[in-house]
């Protein structure tokens, strides 16, 4: 089953760059948003265009777009004009704060703590129609991941929205990071001392310096899921 080809208007929450790259590259057909952390996240999530537009404002001049500052203004409001986020995609552990915490409170703040299933929530809750909470630390290093093991295959319905929180997933090389693999001369394809062949470790003749969530496979997951009810 394929992805629909409508086009959405999708967030992703990852503090690592290589993630927001893997966004990009596997969401490529939709509209996709990255931030880095909890606090933009949290500010995305819910509060009103604005916001959001000052944001997109920013980023615009913070980047080779050269335009004069109304017109950039102009463009960022006239983006912002969308529904909710369609998708909210997130990472589980980030650091927190600060936020209005008391004395007692101010010890946990810039902590990392597991706090991607709140964003979730929050998405499902707003109208996202598809979320998903998904960790690279493994169920080994992080109970918080241990904790995602019986709920790797489950597919949550909360308030209309496919949820999904997982520490399964494929990764996905950068493109532009890519390098060719020396074993197989970029192939792909080895042969043993017997003559007969075997596919190479690496990834269809290459390997990449730089790898990240396939988000792409995480959403076409959610919306067969939805498909199989
Ligand atoms: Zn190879």
């Amino acid at each position: 089953m394929q992805v629909e080809k409508t086009e959405m208007n999708i967030l992703v929450i990852d503090f690592f760059s290589s993630n927001r790259a893997a966004a990009k590259q596997t969401l490529a057909e939709h509209k996709v948003t990255v931030c880095r952390s909890y606090r933009d996240g949290d500010r995305l999530l819910d509060t009103p265009r604005y916001d959001i537009a000052m944001q997109k404002h920013l980023e615009r001049k913070c980047t080779s777009e050269n335009m004069p500052y109304h017109e950039a203004r102009k463009k960022s409001l006239a983006e912002t004009e969308l529904p909710y986020w369609d998708v909210v995609f997130c990472d589980l552990l980030m650091r927190v704060g600060p936020m209005e915490q008391n004395a007692e409170g101010q010890k946990y703040v810039n902590q990392k703590m597991a706090v991607g299933w709140s964003l979730a929530l929050r998405a499902a809750k707003n109208g996202a129609r598809y979320v998903a909470v998904v960790t690279q630390t493994d169920c080994d290093s992080h109970p918080a991941s241990a904790m995602l093991d019986d709920l790797n295959n489950h597919y949550f319905t909360i308030d209309g929205a496919q949820v999904l929180m997982t520490n399964k997933f494929t990764w996905v090389g950068i493109d532009d990071t890519e390098r060719v693999c020396e074993k197989c001369g970029g192939t792909g394809k080895r042969t043993n001392p017997y003559g007969s062949q075997y596919d190479c470790h690496c990834d269809g003749g290459n390997i990449y310096a730089e790898r990240g969530k396939d988000w792409g496979r995480i959403l076409k997951q959610l919306v067969d899921s939805e498909k199989k009810g």
